[in-house]
């Protein structure tokens, strides 16, 4: 077995919302890990990787500073990061080289329902509530806005309630939060999905060959998740109409059906989600037994 050293760490949240969709996507690119009982650390079975369970607000730091090699966590929380560390004089070492289209969220500026905003310049001369203080100092000084962020570690919500601030800054999916509170989302700082980030110190050329491959077969996960594998007999005549119509498709195979002379059978990967219209339509193109079936790994 490889030293430690060898290994290539990656840091994970341990218990939230990018839990389990982090681990099921290291699953899907082949990946055996084994819970060990504290849940802090997970080693891989199958492939020199490990796999460090945290706090998602620990994740770029373990990055910038090597203790993990990869970290799998929120936009939001890496640009947070990197703003901070700025401040402080001590740029973040990590990139960014994936998004990995989970964990969406935004991170908006939210008031009172009742609060009159027109625009950017009504936070001028207020108090905004947050527990994100670089990004929105960033955000606030980038447009010539004079307020103060007040720092909150949770529960950033009540703030106005408490008479803290005038207005918060939050993170957003659905916006219920902010209505069951009384607020109302009035501008957004940053659109957020869960992101890869690797340390930027070089990693030796067998530790970045196999974070090469793993990186290879995320995009190939991702990639897959919307494909789909599409089948169907056409006229010839109505072949460059289907075409134009496959969703996301470069170019079809296109196979001779026994006994027929002006009918093929068509098939191809489209990288988007075929719906039923798609069907619809090549069908009234002069498509016939159509069939769509998933797609579960591909390589280019
Ligand atoms: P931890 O204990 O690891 O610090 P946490 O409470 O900070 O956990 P979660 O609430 O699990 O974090 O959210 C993790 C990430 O999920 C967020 O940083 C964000 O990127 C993403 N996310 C997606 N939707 C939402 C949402 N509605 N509210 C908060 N975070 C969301
Ligand atoms: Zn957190």
């Amino acid at each position: 077995m490889e030293p430690s050293a060898q290994r290539i760490k990656i840091a994970v949240q341990k218990s939230g919302r990018l839990t389990d969709h982090s681990i099921d996507l290291l699953e899907r690119c082949g990946l055996k890990v084994t819970k060990s009982k504290d849940q802090l650390f997970c080693f891989g079975e199958n492939m020199p990787i490990d796999l460090l369970l945290v706090r998602d607000d620990d994740i770029p730091g373990l990055v910038s500073d090597d203790v993990c090699d990869l970290g799998i966590v929120g936009l939001n929380v890496v640009e947070e990061k990197r703003f901070a560390s700025e401040a402080d004089g001590r740029p973040a070492r990590f990139k960014q080289v994936f998004e990995l289209d989970f964990g969406h969220c935004r991170l908006s500026i939210a008031g009172p329902e009742e609060t009159a905003y027109d625009d950017l310049e009504s936070l001028n001369n207020t108090r905004i509530a947050t527990s994100y203080v670089g990004l929105l100092n960033n955000f606030l000084s980038k447009n010539g806005i004079d307020a103060e962020a007040v720092y909150f570690s949770g529960a950033v919500e009540i703030a106005p309630r408490l008479g803290r601030a005038e207005y918060i800054c939050d993170l957003v999916s659905t916006g219920s939060t902010l209505k069951a509170n009384g607020l109302r989302e009035l501008d957004v700082l940053l659109e957020s999905e869960a992101v890869i980030i690797q340390t930027e110190k070089p990693l030796g050329a067998d530790k970045q060959a196999l974070v090469d491959k793993i990186l290879q077969r995320l995009d190939g996960v991702l990639q897959v998740r919307e494909s789909k594998y599409i089948m169907l007999h056409a006229p010839k005549s109505a072949l460059a109409e289907i075409h134009e119509l496959l969703p996301g498709t470069e170019a079809p195979t296109v196979l001779r059906l026994d006994g027929s002379d002006d009918k093929v059978a068509v098939h191809a990967v489209c990288r988007e989600n075929v719906f039923w219209e798609t069907l619809e339509n090549l069908k009234a193109a002069g498509a016939s037994s159509l069939l769509v079936l998933p797609v579960e790994k591909m390589l280019d």
